[in-house]
């Protein structure tokens, strides 16, 4: 009875040992899943309530995972930050936005702004450069409008390097928004630097603008603030008819939330745009 155990033993090894090999470190999974082109972006168009016209669109992650289905980035953004996989992710997501708009553009509006979020290491990286050359080259000039979010929770270093990579990104017509405006400390020194091009207010003031006084009066210092230094304001997270009348009243005329449209992939979006928006 000797070689049926020998074989077993052998079996139950060779077993562990796939096994082990199998179960890949979470870092690993997104570089698998990155070789196979598991992420994907979704779409959420963005109003200009003056002209009551959609202005543009923000390009929003999804990892389309064949087990776990649809995640969310919140769950797998920080770790392609610490990873340093967050470049080549962002290179992939760009170069899919590019290939998928260049077949659909006739069903875009001209002018119509693509945006980006940026985690603060792709904005010391040359790379960006080429990156955003590549992107803007599908097009004819001025088809599409590239707008890179640069989020206020975590403001990268200035040095004379970024300077003069944002300074090269403003003469290719980029044009670069200020995140999840309110909730981080960038100063008016840092506006001045980087000249932003339009801030977005975050979620949260957007959800108080039309409660008590105190959050009213703090929502309208930001939009003071940024009407002085002629940035535009775009509100981003707007869910309620109240919110939206409040907004409109008040200056903002950017708008963006669930209650004109649901972040969605391109085909779903481009169905979306083509009724104007309505609330
Ligand atoms: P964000 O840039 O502030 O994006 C807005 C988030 O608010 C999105 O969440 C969007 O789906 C959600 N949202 C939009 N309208 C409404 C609304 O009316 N109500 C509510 N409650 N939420 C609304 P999402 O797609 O889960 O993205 C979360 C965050 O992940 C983003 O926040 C952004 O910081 C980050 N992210 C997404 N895609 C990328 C990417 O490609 N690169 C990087 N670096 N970060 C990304
Ligand atoms: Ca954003
Ligand atoms: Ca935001
Ligand atoms: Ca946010």
């Amino acid at each position: 009875y000797f070689l049926p155990i020998l074989g077993l033993l052998i079996l139950c090894g060779t077993l562990v040992f796939w096994l082990m090999l199998k179960r890949r470190s979470p870092t690993e999974e997104l570089e698998r899943a990155l070789r196979d082109g598991e992420f994907v972006p979704y779409y959420q168009p963005i109003v200009d309530a003056d002209a009551d016209r959609w202005d543009g669109a923000e390009v929003l992650v999804r990892w389309r995972h064949p087990v776990e289905g649809v995640i969310p980035p919140d769950q797998f953004i920080p770790l392609a930050e610490s990873s340093g996989l967050i470049v080549p992710l962002t290179q992939a997501l760009m170069q899919q936005v590019r290939r998928e708009l260049s077949t659909r553009l006739g069903q875009l509006p001209h002018g119509f702004h693509i945006g980006f979020n940026l985690s603060a290491a792709h904005c010391h990286d040359w790379r960006l450069l080429d990156d955003c050359r590549e992107f803007l080259a599908a097009f004819p000039p001025g088809r599409i409008i590239l707008v890179l979010e640069l989020t206020e929770r975590e403001p990268f270093r200035a040095t004379p390097h970024t300077f003069r990579l944002f300074e090269r990104l403003r003469e290719m017509g980029i044009l670069i928004a200020l995140d999840d405006f309110g909730t981080g400390s960038v100063g008016l020194d840092y506006l001045r630097h980087f000249r932003v091009d339009s801030l977005k207010v975050d979620r949260s003031y957007v959800a108080m603008a039309d409660e008590d006084v105190l959050s009213q009066h703090l929502f309208d210092n930001i939009v003071d603030l940024a009407q002085r230094l002629s940035l535009t304001v775009i509100a981003e997270g707007v869910e309620t008819p109240a919110q939206n009348a409040y907004l409109r009243d008040h200056g903002v005329h950017h708008l963006q939330g669930y209650l004109y449209a649901r972040p969605a992939p391109l085909r779903d979006m481009l169905a979306r745009l083509k009724s104007p928006p309505s609330r």
